[in-house]
């Protein structure tokens, strides 16, 4: 199918169609699965395709590549085992005495990582306060700094960071803007068109959608970077594998609707909870009363999305609601289609920062009375 003809399609026609590559040998609508990990060379001992080893990718991977490219609208999109695979990588571009800049409150896997660099390998960390909206600008050191990450909203206080305004802040300090955009795909937020230099995704969570692959994704807007990154994917062994970057593209087909159905009954379970008297706060993106809500409205085009947090009365009362509910499953992650429930001060690592009494609610597609009445008795049982 010509660039050209795509280029005039909405992005979630292109998504959906996953940018119309039917086979040419069999005509299927559906991308077959290239398990091969090592490729033939020709006479010439140069590689028949430009496939040499499983490794460094292959053509399941590739394609996956291309929908993901074209879902942020970005140069270049690398594709790896993991989400903290995609982090990991990123952070091995750095060299010692550089200086990053993160939230203090973030997906903790990613800040115990930045830990372990700051403690071992001599990178400097300045952890600023993500509900302070110049504090991302205020973290920067200009000439030190390489990379200023960015979570949006914040996992799990869903506080919101203004995108535009952190790429102009790291643009004028000479650093790299790094937004995660798990809970936020470009459904929603379109970081790189934001003004974002790399859109990262643990594609384990919405843009896979069905709880069923572990996948990571770094999108680039431009390509000066790739050949880097992908060398490191490479030497590291973290590419993702043919079978995950099949289900892959197929969640990705659906992430539209997915996302617009959870994102519509967690504003509708916010609604309904906020002030209830078994909590002390709704902590979602999507209440006017959310102190982000201005910049979430501009920045989250697309919906809210399905994520949003509980403060109960106290921790006890939070771990008896995980304990009770019976439509919502007490587990980890997010972005499937099925809700789940989770006390995140009991899953979090050493550096968590997280209130005892917050309970994070990744909200599915299930039909949004079954979701409120299974939460309303379990906050009734917590009195
Ligand atoms: N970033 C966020 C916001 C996450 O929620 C997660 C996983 O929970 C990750 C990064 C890491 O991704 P993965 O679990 O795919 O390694």
């Amino acid at each position: 199918m010509s660039d050209d003809f795509l280029k005039h399609l909405a992005p979630e026609t292109r998504a959906v169609q996953a940018l119309r590559r039917i086979d040419e040998r069999t005509g299927a609508l559906v991308p077959g699965i290239e398990p091969a990990t090592t490729f033939a060379r020709d006479a010439d001992y140069e590689p028949r395709q430009r496939y040499v080893y499983g490794r460094d990718g292959g053509p399941t991977v590739e394609e996956a590549e291309a929908v993901l490219a074209d879902l942020d609208g970005a140069a270049a999109s690398l594709a790896f085992a993991s989400g903290m695979a995609a982090i990991v990588a990123l952070f091995e571009t750095l060299s010692q005495g550089d200086h990053v800049a993160a939230p203090r409150v973030m997906y903790h896997g990613g800040q115990t990582w930045l830990h372990r660099l700051a403690e071992r390998r001599g990178i400097a960390v300045t952890w600023y306060d993500a509900a302070d909206p110049g504090a991302p600008a205020a973290a920067l050191k200009p000439g030190e700094t390489r990379i200023l990450w960015v979570e949006t909203p914040t996992n799990p206080n869903w506080e919101v960071i203004d995108i535009a305004a952190a790429a102009d802040a790291t643009r004028a300090a000479g650093a790299l803007l790094a937004v995660d955009c798990t809970a936020t795909p470009p459904t929603t937020t379109r970081a790189l068109e934001l003004g974002a230099d790399i859109a990262f995704h643990s594609a384990t969570k919405y843009l896979g959608g069905h709880s069923d692959l572990v996948g990571g994704v770094l999108s680039l807007s431009e390509d000066s970077r790739l050949e880097e990154l992908r060398g490191i994917r490479s030497l590291m062994g973290s590419v993702l594998g043919p079978f995950e970057a099949w289900l892959l593209i197929r969640g990705i087909r659906t992430l539209w609707l997915r996302y617009a159905a959870a994102s519509a009954n967690a504003l509708a379970i916010a609604e309904h909870f906020q002030g209830h008297r078994a909590l002390e706060a709704v902590l979602y993106p999507g209440l006017p009363s959310h102190p982000g809500h201005a910049i979430a409205k501009r920045q989250m085009t697309g919906g809210f999305g399905g994520m949003l947090s509980l403060l109960a009365r106290d921790e006890a009362a939070a771990r008896q609601i995980a304990r009770t509910t019976r439509v919502f499953t007490p587990a980890t992650s997010l972005g499937g289609v099925e809700s789940l429930i989770e006390h995140r001060k009991a899953v979090e690592g050493p550096y968590s920062a997280v209130a005892p009494n917050l309970l994070r609610l990744s909200v599915g597609i299930e039909a949004v009375e079954d979701l409120i009445a299974d939460l309303e008795r379990a906050l009734e049982n917590s009195l």
